[in-house]
């Protein structure tokens, strides 16, 4: 091939390509690269000796390039449309995700709104709460009664106690008793604290049947009690005493489909005139020791001196 047919060659290759840039609406670099990659992939096949003129080659070149061009430009449309179907679906998407657009400044908002209202709530229970707990107090200051046994409270025992002590004279006999549930930790250990509180309220009620009107009931501490014997001397106190002690060991409590046994130790003693409320206690307190160090489930008396 001549020098002069190679340049006209060339020269109808670039033309081919501008026409084929021109085809297109905003062809890119990369395009136009290929473009010509694949131009001279295409040169460099054919074989000289096939081309036996000038006018030949420069056809087969010229189809050669329109081809090339042509898929290139095509394939590049191909893409194109890809990207603008996607370019539909993204802003279809868009304007779909639009329509479902949650609110979240205003649900903040609302939330916000139901805590403090809740917070109130909260407060104005709590403010509730308080005043019921302060008046419970003040009923359980206000009331005699234990609140567990329901018999008369150490609170009772003790202006009771100083009434008696106060008056110049008692014409008379009265007798205190001291009661003490033998082993009551141990039943607690064993079948709980509940059915200990059982206990107390099954004893109690056995006090109050077993009891005149006119005998006095307390709950002195956790498992002891207090009794006071009106109008009584010191034989009918011992036989009262005995019917207690017996009653109380051979009456049974059921819980939760047990059996509970209990026993009880009783100090006793007599009032004497010029006793203090603590003389009294401390007296009976004494008997009731000698009750549980000589073996519990008994009564012991404490009788100052003079043998009355
Ligand atoms: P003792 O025969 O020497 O009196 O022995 P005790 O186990 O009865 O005496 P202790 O003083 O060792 O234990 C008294 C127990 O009474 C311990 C305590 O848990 C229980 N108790 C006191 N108050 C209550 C109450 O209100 N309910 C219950 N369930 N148990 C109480
Ligand atoms: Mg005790
Ligand atoms: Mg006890």
């Amino acid at each position: 091939m001549r020098k002069e047919d190679l340049k006209s060659l060339v020269t109808q290759m670039y033309e081919e390509l501008l026409s084929n840039i021109d085809m297109q609406k905003d062809a890119t670099k990369d395009q136009v690269v290929t473009f010509l990659q694949d131009s001279a992939n295409t040169i460099a096949s054919l074989e000289e000796n096939k081309l036996d003129s000038t006018e030949h080659a420069k056809l087969a070149f010229t189809n050669a390039f329109k081809d090339v061009a042509t898929t290139t430009l095509s394939s590049y449309k191909d893409t194109n449309d890809v990207f603008e179907e996607l370019a539909k679906v993204h802003q279809e998407t868009v304007a779909e995700c639009s329509e479902i657009h949650i609110n979240f400044p205003e649900i903040r908002e609302k939330f916000n709104l139901i805590q403090e209202q809740m917070s109130t709530e909260v407060e104005r229970a709590n403010n509730i709460i308080t005043d019921l707990s302060t008046q419970v107090k003040e009923l359980e200051r206000n009331s005699n009664l234990d609140a567990l046994t329901k018999v008369f409270n150490r609170r009772a025992l003790t202006s009771y106690l100083d009434k008696i002590c106060s008056k110049k004279e008692i014409a008379y006999e009265l007798h205190l008793l001291i009661l003490d549930i033998d082993d009551f930790k141990v039943v607690n250990d064993t079948y709980g604290h509940i059915a200990g509180d059982k206990i107390l309220i099954f004893i109690a009620n056995i006090l109050r049947r077993t009891l005149r009107d006119g005998d006095k009931i307390f709950r002195y501490g956790g498992e002891e009690f207090i009794i006071i014997l009106n109008r009584i001397d010191k034989e009918t106190c011992e036989k009262v005493t005995q019917r207690l002690l017996k009653l109380i060991s051979s009456n049974q409590l059921i819980y939760k489909g047990k059996t509970l046994n209990v026993t009880m130790s009783i100090g006793a003693t007599k009032y004497y005139q010029g006793d203090t409320p603590d003389d009294i206690i401390a007296r009976a307190d004494k008997a009731l020791y000698r009750s549980k160090k000589a073996g519990k489930n008994r009564m012991s008396s404490e009788v100052i001196t003079d043998g009355n």
